[in-house]
């Protein structure tokens, strides 16, 4: 039996799959805040290169991967998948666990798959200058390994909490040359709005995407890059899913159940928006599961309606699962699952019921987190560990039932730089947020009124 299904690197795929072809129910449009009509393409110009415009509108299947894309792509991808037999053994089930490992790359992660693109159509229409936003600094290190690669100068406005929590994140986006600042900062009017209400904030995804947004805006050489969320990049991400699909062929299985963690919705639909197909046209019977935390319980809590993507209201109104553009969740360890809305595609699909989710505490992630590690000997990132959670529990009732379930987990990436939380979980000192209710009612009452 294999551990790990390897392709080899010319079965790195050459198009991407966009799965705005194949929704049942069509894409609600992305709207113009001021008027409250469909945003014209034109609008997005001062900040996206026309290339990335073009795929955020397309509903074509396919997307050609440009060949310099696909050659820095050959530097960790085609990524293993593994079975996770030591795994099974531990919790001595019948069921078959695997995950889909993107922590090989050199950020850590899956960003690279989109931070690659993006800095490649940026650097195609001549621009210098990148601003954007990060979370946990996933993105972040992401967005700096693409830009040094195309000769692309690179601003990142990191969230206060994780600039505090993950300091060797910084040191990597500067070792990359990038310039990383916490946000909010006092460099944008937006921050500065936060800063004077709330000095010590421990900031949001919200704010800093209001930051990077302006400080595009009103640089003539600077472009924003966002790393989640919309759907070039989850469609940039369809070669996890596309490479997975491939390495089942080589085994004999199929999954009944992929998990993965939600952050803003680019990991997961990455893994199993190629599925879609499987499951509505050949009527598999794969369950499709989103995790997230109980702190920022956007598709399991959130409303389904039109809302700003950032806290200061810069961006076009998004369709999607929200608690609001101004919820700032508490400062949870999973940092890159801390943002106030989801993915519109993602959403479309969870509202069609085609895709489920599910909420967890990040005791309970961190336990099943250290599980893995002690049988599978990866240190997964604590965002990917929401994925781990269910996997096992799942692998555990299959014990119950005598079930052999395919389980399937998208693991985002690795821990390396989460280390602080992991001892912070160790010695018992890991606080569990409840759903918070009441800002989420005072958020919502926020929504932009159509
Ligand atoms: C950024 C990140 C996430 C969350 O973001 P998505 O866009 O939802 O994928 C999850 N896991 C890791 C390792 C990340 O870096």
């Amino acid at each position: 039996m294999r551990t790990k299904i390897i392709l080899d690197e010319e079965e790195i795929p050459k198009k991407w799959y966009n799965v705005a072809a194949d929704l049942p129910t069509p894409l609600d449009p992305v709207l113009n805040p001021a008027t409250g009509k469909p945003l014209d393409p034109k609008d997005l110009e001062p900040i996206f290169p026309k290339g990335l415009i073009k795929q955020e509108l397309s509903t074509e299947r396919w997307i050609d991967i440009p060949e310099e894309v696909r050659d820095i792509y050959r530097l960790w991808r085609p990524t293993p998948l593994y079975r996770a037999h030591r795994l099974e053994k531990v919790l001595n089930t019948p069921a078959r666990i695997y995950y889909k490992y993107e922590g090989v790359s050199p950020a850590g992660s899956h960003k690279p798959n989109t931070a690659i693109p993006q800095a490649y159509y940026n650097m195609k229409e001549g621009v210098e200058r990148i601003a954007t936003e990060t979370g946990a600094g996933q993105w972040g290190s992401g967005l700096s390994l693409a830009t040094a690669l195309f000769g692309i100068e690179c601003r990142v406005y990191m969230v206060r909490a994780s600039y505090d929590q993950k300091p060797y994140r910084r040191s990597m986006m500067r070792a990359w040359g990038a310039e990383c600042i916490a946000s909010p900062s006092n460099l944008t009017e937006s921050g500065r709005a936060v800063l004077k209400d709330h000095p010590d904030t421990s900031g949001s995804l919200g704010i800093a995407i209001s930051e990077a947004v302006e400080d595009a805006a009103t640089h003539d050489n600077t472009n924003y890059a966002l790393g989640s969320v919309l759907n070039h990049v989850l469609t940039h991400q369809s070669v996890e899913g596309l490479e997975l699909k491939k390495q089942f062929e080589l085994t004999d299985d199929y999954p009944d159940v992929i998990y993965g963690c939600v952050g803003g919705g680019s990991n997961y639909p990455g893994v199993c928006f190629p599925f879609i197909p499987d499951k509505l046209k050949d009527k598999k019977d794969l369950r499709m599961v989103a995790c997230e935390p109980t702190a920022c319980p956007t598709l399991t809590k959130g409303l389904y309606a039109y809302d700003f993507g950032d806290t200061a209201q810069l961006t076009p109104l998004l369709k999607m699962y929200t608690l609001g553009h101004d919820f700032v969740p508490p400062a949870i360890h999973a940092g890159g699952l801390r943002y106030h809305g989801d993915a519109p595609l993602l959403c479309n699909l969870v509202h069609d019921g085609i895709i489920e989710a599910q909420a967890f505490h990040q005791n309970e992630v961190f336990e099943a987190a250290t599980i893995f590690t002690r049988s599978e000997g990866i240190l997964p990132a604590p965002e990917s560990s929401h994925a781990i959670k269910p996997a096992i529990d799942e692998a555990r009732e299959c014990k119950k039932t005598g079930e052999k379930k395919t389980i399937v987990i998208a693991l985002s990436g690795h821990g390396h730089f989460d280390l602080s939380s992991y001892d912070a979980y160790h010695d018992g000192t890991l606080e569990d947020y409840e759903y918070p209710a009441e800002l989420v009612k005072q958020s919502l009452a926020k929504l932009p009124k159509l």
